[in-house]
């Protein structure tokens, strides 16, 4: 969903960052501001005047959608919560958490906090713009903070929805989950809601399309997309926390891996490993010992006709933290390095001892077995 993020600055201890596609977005709206909507709105100004009205409203959005994503952050922080960070792309904002809420009283006050914080700039600006009428503001002036306080409202009425995980639906989600004590049920239910808006929304932006609104329509369609997935990933996020939380590595791990000594030649190491077994990287053992890892990236570097001659031991590098984990550390965690890094296969290790090689397949078949032993005796419908 990210692609290359920028750092801005630092606010509260929180960073805010933005995403590439959010300077586009940014862009496209100073210019639809400048060259469409103030110019409709407040008749007679010069090109100039519009375009400075454009770009200092694109940035008074900025500010807004920041402000409403630091309000989250702050009060989640009050309750405790590790924020890692605020990211600006293309739909907004997001607020990154280090965790889960732990309880549904946090999930609803970090979920309002948003909103509010919203409708409060919302209401101010409508404030100073009434104050601008009065005492005769230039138009330019009045014409920015008019926008701004239509925008913050904009901002406060589409997160309302109770669609997750927007706002309004994590508000559902925690009312929910107070309610009934079951934060899966009440995931599922709010994902499905956040899910239908967004089939919704694209059959909406198609119609728009057809029907000739054809940057509306493409709205519609992206933001549909956008929140139908979201909520999909979300849930599934969710069974998979549930599923591993608390259980270490050492449960899932292969506690008799394949491994290669450091002898072997190159050409055995495909020819007998590689492609025998499909993996990309393998430990390296010598007596019991683990004195590196070797990957087909390593393989690759060398010339196929020194395949015959090199060792194992020549080219093998020392396992880096992002392939090894500690038997005791939860699973979790593995997943989370796996997600981050792209391997599916992590090496287990205690001190200089392989114990087991985990891997992405073993998890995911103990998280489809424990799913449905527990999802019987859930409130709610069953899922097929
Ligand atoms: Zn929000």
């Amino acid at each position: 969903m990210f692609g290359k993020r920028i750092r801005l600055f630092q606010l509260f201890g929180i960073e805010v960052r933005i995403d590439w596609s959010w300077v586009i977005l940014a862009i496209l709206i100073a210019w639809s501001l400048s060259v469409s909507i103030f110019p409709f709105q407040y008749k007679g100004l010069s090109s100039q005047t519009y375009w400075l009205m454009g770009i200092v409203g694109a940035l008074g959005l900025f500010l807004s959608i920041i402000f409403h994503e630091m309000s989250h952050s702050l009060v989640a922080r009050r309750y405790g919560m590790p924020m890692k960070g605020i990211t600006l792309f293309i739909f907004g904002g997001v607020a990154e958490m280090g965790e889960e809420p732990s309880s549904a009283k946090t999930e609803l006050m970090m979920a309002l906090a948003g909103p509010i914080s919203s409708i409060v700039m919302a209401l101010l600006f409508y404030g100073i713009s009434l104050l601008g009428s009065q005492g005769e503001w230039p138009q330019p002036v009045i014409g920015v903070i008019q926008y701004l306080s239509y925008i913050n409202g904009l901002l406060a009425g589409f997160n309302l929805i109770p669609a997750f995980p927007l706002d309004g639906g994590r508000i559902l989600q925690s009312i929910l989950w107070g309610w009934k004590g079951n934060l899966r049920w009440a995931t599922r239910i709010s994902s499905q809601i956040g899910s239908g808006f967004g089939i919704v929304l694209i059959i909406l932006g198609v119609f728009q399309f057809l029907t000739g609104n054809f940057i509306g329509g493409m709205w519609s369609f992206l933001i549909g997309m956008f929140l139908q997935r979201a909520a999909n990933m979300s849930y599934q996020q969710l069974v998979i926390r549930k599923a591993l939380e608390g259980e270490p590595v050492r449960r899932f791990m292969n506690p008799d891996p394949v491994t290669v000594p450091p002898s072997l030649s190159v050409e055995q190491l495909v020819e007998d490993y590689i492609y025998r077994f499909h993996f990309k990287m393998f430990p390296v053992v010598d007596s019991e010992r683990l004195v590196g890892c070797v990957t087909t990236k390593q393989v690759k570097e060398i010339p196929r006709e020194e395949w015959r001659q090199k060792k194992v031991r020549e080219i093998a590098m020392s396992c880096s933290p992002q392939s090894t984990i500690d038997p005791q550390t939860d699973a979790i965690k593995a997943l989370s390095i796996m997600n981050r890094t792209g391997a599916s296969r992590l090496i287990v290790t205690e001190g200089d001892r392989l114990v087991g090689v985990v891997s992405l397949k073993d998890m995911l078949g103990f998280l489809s077995l424990k799913v449905e032993l527990e999802e019987k005796g859930t409130v709610g419908s069953r899922e097929a």
